[in-house]
Order: C-alpha cells, then structure tokens, then sequence
C-alpha cells in the first residue's frame, strides 16, 4: 500500500504513521525526520536544512525532492511506503507524481488529519521528543514515568527547536499558506480521506483502522 499522510503541525502524522507502520508493516517515511538526521549528522543537506527548520520554514522543493527521490529508491520501499510530511506544495506533489509514473506505483490514499490552531498550538508547544528513539511525549497529556526520560529506551527527553510557541505559530502559517491547497489536489483525485485528529491517540486511530481495515491492496 503506498499512503500520505497529512495535515498541520502537530495534528498527530508522526504518531498514527508510527501506528500504522506496527499494524500495517508499512514503512514509513517522514521528511522532517529525514532532515533532523541529517542535521544531527551534519551532512551536506543537513547543512543547507538547518536555517529553514529553525525558521520554521519549508526548505527548497529541489532540495526536499531530491532527497525523497533518493529515498524512494531504497528497496525497502519497493513494495509501499507512508510517506508523512511530503508533499508540502504543489510542485512537490507534481515531483512525487512523476516519481509514481516512473515506477508504476499510485497512491492508494491520502488521510489528511484535521484539528484546531489553538489545539495544535498546545499539543506542540508542550510535545517532548526522545532524542534516541523519536517516541513523543507530552507535558500534560503523555507524561513520561520519570521526567525527561524516555519509557521505551531510556533516552533523553528534549523540545524540538521548532516546538516552541512561535515558530509553531509560524509553522502553522506557512501550512495554511503552502500546504493546505495540496488537499484540493487530491479531493480532485478521489484520494482524500478526512479524519478528525482533534480526539484522543486512541480515538484517532480508531477512525484510521475503520478506513484501512476495509481496504483491500489488490483495489
Ligand atoms: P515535520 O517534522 O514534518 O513537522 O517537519 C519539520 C520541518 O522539516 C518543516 O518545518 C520543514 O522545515 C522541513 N520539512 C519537512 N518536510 C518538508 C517538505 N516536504 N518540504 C519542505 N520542508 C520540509
């Protein structure tokens, strides 16, 4: 099954694709995660990313194409993948369509999660990142058993430099601003599915289920 995964910061992409990944074996790709690696690593396109995830910026789509483009050649990938944070414009939408034709691949489905400004403002200024593993926490709704340290492997508990209150603000601007005409690009395609992502994890994933689980891969 090839997916995308999409909505504004904070909605919950990284959360449920993770989800999906463990239920469905689908393996996922995030190209925010792809770009914080990079950075820690200091590569090359880590280099040249770094200054717009600060900003709370989309880095270049030539830049951001590239690298799914070399991603999407791995073969883990040959037979799906969920890809969660791109596209993010429409010329990345149109980049990835190419990808598609080049292998016959298509998108089986869009789910693009829906919530409130003020409720993603909360969610993610209060969001907690293990630096080790990448499992999210939250200061009020998913508090760890010992502070700032991670439940699943131990790792350190720290706030993504783009979690703060401003650079979320922005974030979701330049989602409003950039993003948001992608999802007529797929309603016109018939591959948009909304899903409230305003509940609870448990909530989310259950409307998620409801719509993967009828979903047969041969369609
Ligand atoms: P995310 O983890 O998806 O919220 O992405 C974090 C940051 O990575 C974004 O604010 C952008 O700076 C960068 N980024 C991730 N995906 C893309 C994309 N498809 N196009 C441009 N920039 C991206």
């Amino acid at each position: 099954m090839r997916l995308l995964i999409m909505g504004p910061p904070g909605v919950g992409k990284g959360t449920m694709a993770k989800h999906i990944n463990n239920v469905y074996h689908i393996p996922h790709i995030s190209t925010g995660e792809l770009y914080r690696e990079a950075i820690t690593k200091m590569t090359p396109i880590g280099k040249l990313a770094k200054d717009f995830l600060d900003r709370g910026e989309l880095v270049p789509d030539d830049i951001t194409v590239n690298l799914v483009k070399r991603t999407l050649k791995n073969e883990n990938y040959q037979k799906g993948f969920l890809l969660d944070g791109f596209p993010r414009t429409i010329p990345q939408a149109q980049a990835l369509d190419d990808i598609l034709k080049q292998n016959n691949w298509k998108i089986d489905m869009v789910l693009n999660l829906l919530a409130d400004d003020e409720l993603l403002i909360e969610r993610i200024s209060g969001r907690r990142t293990c630096k080790k593993c990448g499992e999210l926490y939250h200061i009020i709704n998913k508090k760890p058993k010992i502070r700032n340290i991670c439940d699943q492997c131990g790792g350190i508990l720290f706030q993504r430099p783009d979690d703060n209150r401003e650079t979320v603000a922005h974030r979701l601007k330049v989602y409003q601003e950039q993003t948001q005409s992608l999802l007529e690009y797929y309603h016109q395609r018939h591959l948009l599915r909304n899903i409230n992502g305003a509940g609870t994890i448990e909530e989310n994933i259950a409307e998620v289920e409801k719509i993967l689980g009828g979903f047969n891969d041969n369609d």
